[in-house]
C-alpha cells in the first residue's frame, strides 16, 4: 500500500529536529533508517502530517571511545556498528547480536538508535544493550538527560522516550575481556527470532566470575534472566553446571504465543537457547 500523503523535513541539527517536533506535536513522527516507520505507514497503521529525517544530523552518527564507555549514535547503521573494532573490542555482545539481524540490506539502512527506540519485542538489540547496562542519551527541549537500560524498555513498542524527545546516543560500559554470545533461534535465515538470548560471562580460574543474560521475545520488553545468572556465578563452565542454571531461564517470563509457537514453546526454548548461549560466551 501507498502511505498516506506527509509533509517532510530533514534538519541538520537535533536542535532543528527537536524545534519541527515542538511545531507539530502529535502530527509528527521522527524517521531513521525507515526500516520499521515506512512498513507502518504502508500499512496504514499510522498516518503522521510531518515526517521529520534525522538523517542529515552527522552528530549522531559513528562510534567512539568515552574512557570507560564507549558511545553508539543513534543514526549509526546496524551495518557499521556491526563491523566497528572498537565495539568488537569492548562490546563483542553488540557485534554478535548485529550479525544476525535481519539482512545485509535492512542493516545498511536500519539504525542502532531506531531498533531500540522502536522497542520491537522481538528486536536483537535490546537484550544485549540490557546485559551490558547501556545508558540512553536522550534530548528534549529541556536539555539532555541519561536513561538506564533498566528504565527505558517500558512496554511492547514503548520506551523512555518522550513524544518531544529525540535519543542521540547510546552509552555501552566497557566489557573488554568478557566472552559473549548471541544466540538466537529462528526457522528461516533472516527472520525475526522466536526466542533468542544474550550472553556475557567474565571466565576466571575455570569458573564463571560474573554472568550476564538477557532474552528476547520472552516478554513486552527485553528481560534479564537474573535466578540464571545468580546460579552461573562460581560455576565451573561445563555443560551440567550450565544446563542446570539455565533451567532457571523462565522465571519471571511471559512469552506470547503465535504462528510461531506458543507461550510453553518458548518456554522450553528458552532452557535450550540460554545453554547454548551461555556455553559459547563461555568458551565451550
Ligand atoms: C524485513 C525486515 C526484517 C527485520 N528483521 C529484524 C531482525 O531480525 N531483528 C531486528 O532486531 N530487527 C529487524 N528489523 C528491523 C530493523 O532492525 C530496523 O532497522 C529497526 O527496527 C528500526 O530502525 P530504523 O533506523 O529503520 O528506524 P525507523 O523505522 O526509521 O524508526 C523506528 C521507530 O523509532 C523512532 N525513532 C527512530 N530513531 C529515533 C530517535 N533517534 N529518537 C527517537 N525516536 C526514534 C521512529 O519515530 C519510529 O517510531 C527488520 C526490519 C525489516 C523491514
Amino acid at each position: 500500500m501507498i502511505p498516506a500523503a506527509f509533509d517532510y523535513v530533514a534538519p541538520a541539527s537535533v536542535e532543528d529536529a527537536l524545534a519541527a517536533l515542538a511545531e507539530h506535536g502529535d502530527d509528527a513522527k521522527i524517521i531513521a533508517g525507515g526500516q520499521s516507520l515506512l512498513p507502518v505507514l504502508r500499512m496504514r497503521l499510522n498516518a503522521p502530517e510531518m515526517i521529520i529525517d534525522l538523517g542529515r544530523i552527522e552528530s549522531l552518527r559513528g562510534v567512539r571511545d568515552d574512557g570507560d564507555a564507549i558511545v553508539i549514535g543513534a543514526m549509526t547503521p546496524h551495518a557499521v556498528v556491526g563491523s566497528d573494532p572498537l565495539v568488537a573490542e569492548h562490546a563483542s555482545l553488540i557485534t554478535k547480536a548485529v550479525e544476525h539481524l535481519a539482512d545485509a540490506q535492512i542493516r545498511h539502512r536500519g539504525t542502532f538508535g531506531g531498533a531500540l527506540a522502536h522497542a520491537d519485542p522481538a528486536g536483537d538489540l535490546g537484550a544485549p544493550a540490557l546485559v551490558l547496562g547501556a545508558e540512553f542519551v536522550i534530548q528534549g527541549a529541556g536539555g539532555t538527560r541519561r536513561v538506564a537500560a533498566d528504565d527505558f524498555f517500558v512496554d511492547l513498542f514503548e520506551t523512555a522516550i518522550g513524544e518531544d524527545e529525540i535519543l542521540t546516543e547510546v552509552r555501552i560500559p566497557k566489557h573488554t575481556g568478557w566472552g559473549a554470545h548471541y544466540e538466537k533461534f529462528v526457522r528461516v535465515a533472516h527472520q525475526w527470532p522466536i526466542v533468542a538470548v544474550a550472553a556475557t560471562v567474565r571466565v576466571d580460574g575455570g569458573a564463571i566470575a560474573e554472568a550476564r543474560v538477557g532474552l528476547t521475545n520472552m516478554g513486552s520488553t527485553p528481560l534479564r534472566a537474573r535466578g540464571v545468572e545468580e546460579a552461573l556465578v562460581g560455576q565451573p563452565a561445563t555443560e551440567d553446571a550450565v544446563r542446570a542454571a539455565a533451567a532457571r531461564s523462565t522465571e519471571g517470563t511471559n512469552p506470547p504465543s503465535d504462528l510461531n509457537g506458543d507461550a510453553d514453546y518458548r518456554r522450553h526454548l528458552a532452557t535450550v537457547v540460554t545453554r547454548r548461549a551461555v556455553l559459547a560466551a563461555a568458551g565451550g
